[in-house]
């Protein structure tokens, strides 16, 4: 997906100014968005996914302009909120099954084989019959993927999901990211770790109290830095 972005600019009613005319353009493959906490990174997530409303600029994804066609854009697009938390009491499989049964019109046989192969591609077959809110951390994190996955995006936009989880985890999760970028999705990443972005991103931005700082492969920024 070709993702061009001008102007954006997100103020909060509290008159806050959390993303300062930024202007971006994200193709296919892994784009890292790195900055430090309170840097805007969720805002501007928010407003892409169509979450949140711009309070100017444009968004264009493949030439739509999401705020003209947010319920085409909601069917191009898998998001992973930062405080993606489980509430429910179903088995792994059975949660994303739920989750299949209010996004898709599969019928359960269909329903079934995605689930499985969902839960196949992020590594949580074994963990099939376990229920949900018993995984761990980095496991709960992989069916939040799963889940982003579930009505196919074309981008997939996942805030900060490294946060917290030991090294192989991490790794773990780079791994199956970088495999879903090969398969035509488009990511963009948030983070605050230069590792998550070195590893797998081609392109990145590093924004800093709502702009960007910095535009470019990771390499050109380690050698900025
Ligand atoms: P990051 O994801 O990089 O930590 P955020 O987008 O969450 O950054 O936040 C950027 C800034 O905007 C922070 O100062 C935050 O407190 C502020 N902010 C985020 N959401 C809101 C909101 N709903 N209302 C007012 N300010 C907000
Ligand atoms: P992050 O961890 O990415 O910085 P925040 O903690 O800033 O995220 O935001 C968590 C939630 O709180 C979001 O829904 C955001 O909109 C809201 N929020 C953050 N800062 C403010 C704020 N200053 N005023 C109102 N809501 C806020």
């Amino acid at each position: 997906m070709n993702i061009q972005i001008t102007g954006l600019t997100k103020t909060y009613p509290n008159g806050h100014t959390a993303i300062k005319n930024v202007n971006l353009e994200i193709g296919s493959g892994m784009f890292g968005l790195l900055g430090p906490n309170g840097a805007g990174k969720s805002s501007f997530m928010r407003v892409l996914v169509t979450v949140q409303q711009a309070t100017a600029g444009t968004i264009l994804m493949d030439g739509l302009n999401i705020n003209e066609h947010r319920q085409k854009i909601r069917k191009l697009v898998g998001y992973l909120p930062q405080d993606f938390t489980f509430f429910s009491k179903l088995k792994t499989w059975e949660f994303l099954d739920y989750a299949a049964q209010l996004s898709t019109n599969l019928k359960k046989k269909d329903r079934l084989i995605k689930v499985d192969k969902l839960l196949d591609q992020v590594g949580l077959l074994d963990v099939r019959d376990r229920m949900a809110n018993k995984l761990s951390g980095g496991m709960k994190r992989r069916l939040g993927i799963a889940q982003a996955l579930i009505g196919e995006p074309k981008l997939l936009v996942i805030d900060e999901p490294t946060t917290g989880l030991d090294p192989e985890e991490r790794i773990r999760f780079r791994n199956i990211l970088s495999d879903l970028s090969q398969q035509d999705v488009t990511i963009i990443l948030s983070t605050h770790i230069v590792g998550d972005i070195s590893s797998t991103c081609h392109n990145m931005a590093m924004l800093n109290k709502g702009e960007v700082a910095f535009k470019g492969s990771p390499e050109g920024m380690i050698d900025q830095v």
